[in-house]
């Protein structure tokens, strides 16, 4: 008998990374920053002493306690994960029956629908309007409409860059009994986090991520934070072992680094600026449509025929992300790199508005 993929396994694509050499590397939203030597030496000997033979703390509790610690919040509500990508996968699998609805926004995170492809949840999807803010009666008029069970966004959204106020958020809250998951992956670069108040809601958990301001993508980690209710399903819900015991000393020293975790934040942040201020730069000129105002370490940008733009930067060295047929999704990177950046896009938009003929698509 030949044996039968399920369709759901059939059906999967996997992720894909943009993938190469690239000396630019602006393409995936990580920190340019590495720690200092001497803080590397330190890491080093913390990773030298963990015991390789014993499987790491189920809870990694010293690492929650830094994190709770660092956002001055309850360690007890806080459970760690392999990336929040993992507790993204989690949560959509555990919280919702199969056939359940879940509900993500347009543009926003391609994950969310990754995950509910193989959760068998059906995904309705809103597309957010003009400018991409998020329309909280919308949202909450199309939970009530589909019957949703979950709702997932990220907030500051990646790719759009665009916020929205706690209050907004806190109004959406209270108008539902989803469950909302928000994702404040890059709320270390904005002011209007939920993670003070997140007990105080039954039905809401916040991701946070070690990839972005803290610099460390490579580690894998991330945190759901939500009541003591969320948190005991979510930890009964992880495999027990899920993250290794390296990352875990690893992140513990880093996040209690008082250096590393105020002043990182604020180099990205002056490096955002900087790319930012170069982009609006252009818009003014009328080079390109829109410079979408960032809460986040990188800028999104409209530019008709930003396919082009993105393969004629690809082949300079220069990587960045194209989202359809008109947006880049640039991340800040360090001086030099923004620079390069600004000054080949500007060569390219000006070199296509003199040879309409050798670049209509
Ligand atoms: C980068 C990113 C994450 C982080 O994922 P990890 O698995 O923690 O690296 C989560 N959500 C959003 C929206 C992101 O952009």
């Amino acid at each position: 008998m030949a044996y039968q993929l399920a369709p759901k396994a059939e059906q999967l694509t996997p992720y894909d990374p943009i993938e190469g050499n690239y000396r630019v590397r602006l393409d995936a939203n990580e920190s340019f920053l590495l720690p200092t030597e001497e803080d590397r030496e330190k890491l080093g000997r913390a990773a030298a002493e963990v015991a390789l033979n014993r499987y790491p703390d189920p809870l990694a509790s010293d690492l929650c306690a830094a994190f709770a610690k660092r956002y001055a919040i309850d360690p007890g509500l806080v459970t760690a994960g392999n990336g929040s990508d993992e507790l993204i996968s989690i949560i959509l699998s555990t919280f919702l029956q199969k056939g359940e609805k879940v509900l993500t926004l347009s543009p926003d995170f391609s994950m969310y629908r990754f995950y509910t492809a193989i959760t068998e949840t059906p995904c309705v999807v809103l597309e957010k309007g003009e400018g991409f803010r998020i329309d909280v009666d919308a949202v909450l008029e199309t939970i009530r409409n589909e019957n949703i069970r979950l709702l997932i966004f990220s907030n500051p959204c990646n790719p759009t860059s665009v916020g929205l106020e706690a209050a907004e958020v806190r109004r959406l809250l209270q108008g539902t009994d989803a469950l909302v998951v928000l994702d404040e992956a890059y709320m270390d670069f904005w002011d209007q986090s939920l993670l003070p108040e997140v007990a105080e809601y039954e039905n809401l958990i916040i991701l946070r991520t070690c990839s972005k301001a803290v610099g460390l993508a490579a580690l894998r980690l991330g945190f759901a934070v939500a009541n003591p209710r969320l948190t005991a399903v979510i930890r009964a819900a992880k495999s027990p072992y899920n993250v290794n015991a390296v990352s875990q000393e690893m992140a513990r020293i880093l996040l209690q680094n008082e250096q590393y975790a105020r002043v990182y934040p604020e180099l990205l942040l002056a490096s955002r600026d900087m790319l930012i201020t170069g982009l609006k730069a252009l818009e003014r000129e009328g080079a390109l449509q829109k410079v979408y105002d960032s809460c986040t370490n990188f800028a999104y940008i409209r530019l008709e025929g930003a396919r082009w733009i993105f393969d004629r930067l690809a082949d300079n060295g220069i990587i960045v992300r194209c989202f359809g047929d008109d947006f880049l999704r640039i991340t800040a990177g360090t001086q030099a790199e923004n620079s390069e950046l600004l000054a080949s896009l500007r060569f390219l938009l000006q070199y296509r508005r003199e040879h309409p003929e050798e670049t209509e698509k």
